[in-house]
C-alpha cells in the first residue's frame, strides 16, 4: 500500500518541529525523467519546522537509481543522498505545491494543511540528476561512424569527418594537456 506522503502541518505550533520518516517502494514510484528508475526504495527522512511566518523542510533522500550512460547508453546504477532545505509558505493560488521562481521567491508555496514531502522530494531528486549522465567519467562513449562502444572495441574508424573547428580546438586542449 502507498504512504500517504504528506505531513500535516495542522496542529505544528509556532516554533514547534515534526519528524518524518517515509518509504517510496521502487516499483510505485515513476520519475519524470527518461532512462532513470529507482531500484531501491527512496528513503525520506527530516523534520518540518513552523518558522513563525513561515515552514522549513529539512530532510535527507537516500535510494539507488539506474540510468543510461549519455555517451555509451550503457545502463548504470548509482546511489543517491541528497539533502534538501526548503523554505514553503502558504499559498494563495490554486495548485498544490507551486515552485516560485524570481529574485524575491526564493521559497516554495502550498495550499492547505499539509506538505507533500514526497513530491518535494521527487522534485529535487530530478533536479539533482546530472545534464550529463556518465557510467564513468573517462566513458569513451560510442564510435561516430561505426556506432561501436569504444570502451569495449577499438575500432579503425579515423576521425576524418570531424569538423574541423573542433579539430583545432583538439589540438588547442592537447597542447594544454601536455602542461
Ligand atoms: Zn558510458
Ligand atoms: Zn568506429
Amino acid at each position: 500500500m502507498m504512504q500517504d506522503l504528506k505531513i500535516s502541518i495542522a496542529k505544528l505550533q509556532s516554533g514547534e518541529e515534526r519528524s518524518f520518516n517515509m518509504v517510496i517502494p521502487a516499483k510505485s514510484c515513476q520519475l519524470p525523467e527518461e532512462h532513470v528508475e529507482a531500484i531501491q526504495p527512496i528513503v525520506i527522512e527530516g523534520t518540518i519546522t513552523h518558522a513563525g511566518d513561515f515552514f522549513v523542510l529539512l530532510a535527507n533522500v537516500t535510494t539507488r537509481l539506474r540510468m543510461q550512460c549519455t555517451r555509451c547508453l550503457v545502463e548504470f546504477e548509482k546511489d543517491v543522498h541528497l539533502a534538501i532545505e526548503e523554505e514553503l509558505r502558504k499559498a494563495e493560488g490554486s495548485e498544490d505545491f507551486v515552485e516560485l521562481s524570481g529574485d524575491d521567491d526564493l521559497y516554495s508555496t502550498f495550499l492547505g494543511h499539509e506538505i507533500d514531502v514526497g513530491q518535494i522530494a521527487l522534485e529535487h531528486l530530478v533536479l539533482s540528476l546530472p545534464i550529463k549522465r556518465l557510467c564513468h567519467p573517462e566513458c569513451l562513449g560510442l564510435c561516430p561512424i561505426c556506432g561501436q562502444d569504444r570502451n569495449k572495441n577499438k575500432c579503425e574508424c579515423k576521425d576524418e569527418n570531424i569538423d574541423p573547428r573542433l579539430q583545432a580546438l583538439k589540438k588547442i586542449l592537447n597542447k594544454e594537456n601536455q602542461f
